[in-house]
């Protein structure tokens, strides 16, 4: 009884200190905050337009921590993630999974017929053979032996029991064509619910913003492909979003030939029509799917495509270094 009184009157007196702390030394004005850090293998960034400090921490750590519940959901490297079991037993038999994952495999799988197949999360049947950072790529007999298992096709979902499996036993999903749009979206809506009304998050290509930058756009880039110093572009965006695909994320050469980490279903192997493909619209998810999804289609097949979905537009940078936009960006 006494040892609880005492510790709640020490706990009284230590965040009366702590709100006399941020009180005294904080302004309680409003300003911009911001974080990165390294998660999902790529940099995330966000920032924020907050009333308080208590309010601008908050919202960047609430990003960061959604970013990192992600990452341990969805990441191929990690053992215990919910698509490391799924790719380990949906080949023998369906999988429960949660819901949030049922939503996304099927939102990839509507996307391939969308897409004609072109973005299909079954690409890592031969794709989980590539090792960008190790130079590493499977032989041809071994993609010969595998393709048939890239086929969005493969993919059960079972709606009433959510539940996952593949009708054929080679088949491994990856979610890297669509995961990081997700994070961002999902933590739009986070800091949405917070109250933030001026704010962008970043996840490697894929960018979101909310609302404007306080009276002027958010100005995003889109980087040379051959040199990461320069912007190829910049688009002046607001309440809107942004995510580019490109072939110098993650590759490695070997006698003059880019092997990067972009693959063409058809084929198992990578894709040389474009260099860089950005597409803008209202959400995250769908642009990240469609812009690699665009850089597998190419130029004509892909603008083709865009200029048929509404308020979806493209910037594509051609191996020619040319640059292409849809109708929507001409004027
Ligand atoms: P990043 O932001 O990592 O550059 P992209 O949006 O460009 O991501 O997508 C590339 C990633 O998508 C690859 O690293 C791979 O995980 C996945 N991927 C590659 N080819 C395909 C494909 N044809 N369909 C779906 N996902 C793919
Ligand atoms: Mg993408």
């Amino acid at each position: 009884m006494f040892a609880q009184k005492m510790l709640a009157s020490s706990w009284l007196l230590k965040s009366g200190w702590i709100f006399a702390v941020l009180a005294f030394s904080a302004p309680l004005k409003a300003e911009w905050y911001s974080d990165s850090a390294g998660i999902m293998g790529t940099n995330i960034y966000v920032e924020v337009w907050a009333e308080t400090p208590v309010q601008g921490q908050l919202a960047l750590r609430t990003v960061m921590a959604e970013m990192e519940r992600i990452n341990q959901l969805m990441s191929p490297y990690i053992e215990t993630s919910e698509l490391s079991m799924i790719n380990a037993n949906a080949g023998t038999k369906p999988v429960a999974i949660s819901d949030e994952m049922f939503e996304l495999l099927d939102k990839s799988v509507k996307i391939s017929e969308l897409t004609k197949g072109a973005f299909d999360i079954t690409f890592a049947s031969v794709g989980y053979l590539y090792n960008y950072k190790e130079s590493e790529r499977p032989d041809e007999a071994t993609i010969a032996s595998l393709l048939d298992a890239i086929n969005y096709k493969h993919i059960v979902l079972n709606k009433e029991n959510k539940t996952v499996s593949f009708s054929n036993r080679n088949v491994k999903i990856d979610l890297g064509g669509i995961a990081k749009g997700h994070a961002v979206d999902n933590s739009v809506s986070l800091l949405q619910r917070m109250g933030i009304l001026h704010g962008l998050v970043t996840a490697g290509g894929d960018t979101r913003l909310i609302g404007d930058r306080r009276g002027k756009p958010w100005i995003v880039g889109i980087r040379d492909p051959r040199n990461k110093e320069k912007q190829a572009v910049v688009m002046p965006l607001q309440d809107s979003a942004m995510s580019t695909s490109g072939d110098y994320e993650r590759y490695f050469e070997e006698d003059g030939q880019r092997y990067h980490h972009i693959l063409s279903p058809k084929t198992g192997k990578s894709t040389y029509e474009v260099q860089s493909v950005s597409i803008i619209g209202p959400s995250s998810t769908f642009n990240d799917a469609l812009s690699t999804a665009v850089f597998v289609m190419g130029l004509r097949e892909g603008l083709g495509m865009i200029n048929r979905i509404d308020g979806y537009d493209a910037v594509i940078m051609d191996n020619q270094r040319k640059m292409h936009y849809s109708n929507g960006l001409q004027q």
